[in-house]
């Protein structure tokens, strides 16, 4: 079992002012593997103190400095890069293979990207040739960062790293459920010499901890990255204060699959939703096909859900591993139960455990047909391996479908008819849309529409998040 318990605070660890042990379970077992404690409120009063207090030096540091500081945290990140593989695999329940290839790769690619974007990046700037105006950009101060569970160190590069490089100072509380990778990365930062009480971390629950940082006084903006009903209640607790909130809420991506879309693009469309056990924000988790090829879709999809295998992510190989707790299992079996009672037709999958498998939170990849768009399957997020089918007739049906949710992160469409995507990609609602399976490169910003947040990470409009802008006349 290992000891987990001490927070990072003022470049040391330190114990939680009073002891609330918290369990960490393996999701592929159910059985626990580290322990951590839950803070209080005396916790983040003295990590917030002491991000304060570093604040005063730290903004004044040169652009260079931290380019210099963050070039030595990548060094050491792709030192340990297979730790944090285990990490995130032990704690959210990832394959191995996947757990270094797309979740650990993406901590590094945010740092690299951050890098290049802080070296192009201007402070300081003249407003134009006719006014005597000057335009500064300054860190926003102290800063609440509170992240998820199903992409535990991207979200957290996505919200230190900027952090770190634009000069404001943090506290970070990472999921109470998936909290080792975010403490094994607070290790590289101490390694890595950042000046005491820069980075802090205090575990917690969102009711205590989370709660205490939206509100406080002191805190200058928090960055949370999770579900729409937390972000809703932050954003109220935050309001006194009048701090910046940045939101990365949830989604329910729309797949449009036009009739003349590229030959693999259903069975691609299966394999994105069921990637990390269909526990991403911006999966596409409705798939809506054009009606000349619904027939041969459905067979396509339930075929290709059959072919994905579900087993333990201690294991390497390409199969999907559990969904992250029990909470998360019954929840998804529930709603699994909710499409049968409503009348979807199930293609593949259902609510009993994967035959080769008697422990561990495992659910059968799951494909219903003939959905309704007003039934449950199709509206709320499920965050695991279900997938609903829905018809259309013309693209503005289609288009009318995907836009008839109250989220607006991803979306998705394929077909060969060039025109036709662009025309597509401008009227859907959300704050990325996929062309024919192409991936955003880095750098690009990451956010959305509606109750999927109001922030936009990655890149200069990362950056930007930690910025204040301030307008200084008579500068020359
Ligand atoms: P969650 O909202 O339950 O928890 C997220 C974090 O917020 C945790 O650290 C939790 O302790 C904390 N928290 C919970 N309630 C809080 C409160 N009242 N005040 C302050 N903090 C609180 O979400 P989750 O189950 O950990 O993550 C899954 C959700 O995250 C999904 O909805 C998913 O779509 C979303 N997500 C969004 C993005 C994005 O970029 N938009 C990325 C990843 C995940």
């Amino acid at each position: 079992m290992l000891d987990k318990k001490n927070f990072y605070i003022n470049g040391k660890w330190m114990s939680p002012s009073k002891p609330n042990d918290y369990e960490i379970i393996n999701p592929s077992n159910e059985e626990p593997f580290a322990t951590i404690s839950l803070g209080y409120k005396e916790d983040i009063d003295e990590a917030v103190k002491v991000a304060k207090n570093a604040f005063i030096k730290w903004k004044e540091t040169s652009k260079e400095e931290r380019i210099a500081l963050l070039e030595k945290l990548l060094t050491i990140y792709k030192k340990r890069f297979n730790e944090m593989t285990e990490a995130i695999s032990m704690e959210m329940g990832a394959p191995m293979d996947w757990s270094a290839s797309a979740q650990t790769t993406s901590g590094q690619s945010h740092l690299e990207d951050f890098i290049l974007r802080l070296k192009d990046f201007n402070f300081e700037e003249h407003f134009d040739s006719k006014s005597n105006n000057h335009i500064s950009y300054e860190p926003i101060g102290v800063c609440g960062l509170i992240t998820p569970w199903n992409w535990p160190i991207n979200q957290i590069a996505l919200k230190v790293v900027p952090a770190l490089a634009t000069g404001c100072t943090m506290i970070l509380k990472p999921s109470e459920i998936a909290p080792i990778s975010a403490m094994l990365f607070a290790e590289m930062i101490d390694e890595a010499d950042f000046p005491p009480g820069v980075f802090n971390l205090v575990n917690g629950d969102g009711l205590g901890v989370g709660t205490h940082m939206s509100g406080h006084p002191d805190i200058d903006l928090i960055s949370f990255t999770g579900s729409t009903r937390a972000g809703k209640l932050i954003s109220k607790n935050a309001a006194d204060t009048i701090k910046r909130v940045c939101l990365e809420l949830g989604g329910k991506g729309g797949n449009i699959i036009f009739a003349d879309s590229y030959p693999n693009a259903v069975r691609d469309g299966i394999r994105n939703v069921m990637s990390n056990s269909g526990q991403s924000c911006d999966a596409p988790t409705r798939m809506l096909v054009e009606k000349p090829i619904y027939e041969r879709a459905i067979k396509e999809a339930a075929d290709e859900a059959k072919l994905i295998k579900v087993d333990s992510a201690s294991k390497k190989g390409d199969h999907i591993g559990p969904v992250v707790s029990k909470a998360q299992y019954d929840k998804i079996i529930n709603l699994i139960k909710s499409g049968i009672d409503e009348g979807a037709t199930l293609a593949a999958g259902g609510p009993e455990l994967p035959n080769n498998l008697n422990k561990g939170y495992f659910i059968k990849p799951t494909i219903f047909t003939n959905v309704t768009n007003d039934m449950q399957i199709a509206k709320k997020e499920i965050f695991g391996p279900v997938l609903s089918i829905i018809s259309f007739e013309t693209e503005e049906e289609a288009i009318k479908i995907t836009n008839d949710t109250e989220y607006g992160l991803g979306n998705y469409l394929q077909t060969e008819d060039k025109e036709k995507a662009k025309r597509v990609a401008r009227k859907l609602r959300s704050g990325c849309v996929y062309i024919n399976g192409n991936a955003a490169d880095p750098g690009t910003p990451f956010g959305g529409y509606g109750q999927s947040g109001n922030g936009r990470e990655g890149g200069t409009w990362g950056l930007e998040e930690y910025l204040e802008v301030k307008t200084i006349t008579g500068w020359n």
